[in-house]
């Protein structure tokens, strides 16, 4: 057997370059990965580290303790992401010392990062690192884990500070916020078959998920009938009311807008929206309520 340090070296080595790997991803894939680039991994040293693995705890063969853990999505408000600063794990059935969930338990002891990765739809997922796991609930069968900076999470040995606890803290609520929005966005996208609904741009890098009922009103809900897949142009030309879309499904363009002379962009880009019909959804389940549609179309009759 290897003496303990050689091991934390190692195991920390294994880390950081999956750390410094996913960023890379991110970069070129944007936040939301697909499971075949996460089950390939990357090379470190000659061999093959596979970030997720046919279980929800998942370590690979070269270390001797997790290296990420995996939940997905079910239902608009998913109830395992707590709201007080902590997202809840559930442990790998029903026995506390399944290995797997010993696993866990072990990187709680020795504070050791981990990378969590959320289904946001079939196959793919957000990748959010490091997490810490911060609590043992056997009573629950769950784990609490916390975000950090990854910058500023330290090393194995580091004494968690109250300011870390704030930060930790602070960042996982940022986290949650983002998981839930990037599960909106690809049910939105799948949904509208990836094109927007108005010009039927057919770019994923150009294309959001917009609310008609935004977020912060009561009906605001992150569901496929309250969203819309627009490209970045029309998602913003709704928000600012430049364009109305009637509860038959009908968009309506601005006067002031049609009036307007100017350049190809102004014509195909807007102008030429006037009356056009949504692409909606095969799904009837699937397409804009109606009564949401009509609630924002009063509010842009009342801009003009
Ligand atoms: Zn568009």
């Amino acid at each position: 057997m290897q003496p303990a340090a050689f091991h934390d070296a190692w195991d920390h080595g294994v880390r950081t370059a999956a750390f410094e790997w996913l960023r890379q991803q991110v970069d070129r894939h944007g936040s939301v990965l697909p499971r075949q680039t996460l089950a390939a991994g990357f090379e470190h040293q000659g061999a093959r580290v596979p970030l997720v693995g046919p279980q929800g705890i998942f370590k690979p063969r070269l270390l001797e303790l997790p290296l990420s853990i995996t939940t997905v999505h079910d239902g608009p408000y998913d109830d395992r992401l707590d709201d007080d600063g902590v997202l809840s794990y559930r442990y790998r059935g029903a026995d506390p010392n399944h290995r797997d969930n010993v696993g866990l338990r072990l990187c709680m002891q020795r504070r050791v990062p981990l990378v969590y990765l959320y289904g946001v739809a079939k196959g793919r997922y957000l990748a959010t690192w490091p997490v810490f796991i911060v609590g043992d609930r056997p009573e629950s069968l769950t784990f609490s884990v916390q975000v950090d900076d990854p910058g500023l999470a330290g090393a194995p040995d580091h004494r968690v500070s109250e300011q870390d606890e704030g930060r930790r803290r602070y960042l996982t609520i940022a986290a949650r916020r983002r998981l839930h929005q990037a599960g909106f966005r690809e049910r939105v996208l799948v949904a509208y078959r990836e094109q927007c609904a108005v010009c039927r741009l057919r770019h994923r890098q150009l294309l959001e998920s917009a609310h008609i009922v935004p977020d912060t009103e009561p009906r605001g809900d992150p569901i496929v009938p309250n969203g819309l897949a627009l490209c970045r142009l029309h998602h913003t030309a709704y928000d600012r009311l430049l364009i109305g879309i009637r509860p038959d499904c009908v968009v309506e363009v601005r006067h002031e807008i049609l009036e307007e002379i100017d350049g190809p962009m102004l014509v195909h880009g807007l102008q030429e929206a006037h009356l056009a019909r949504l692409e909606l959804p095969r799904s009837a389940r699937e397409r804009p309520d109606p009564e949401r549609l009509a609630w924002r179309y009063r509010r842009f009759l009342g801009a003009a």
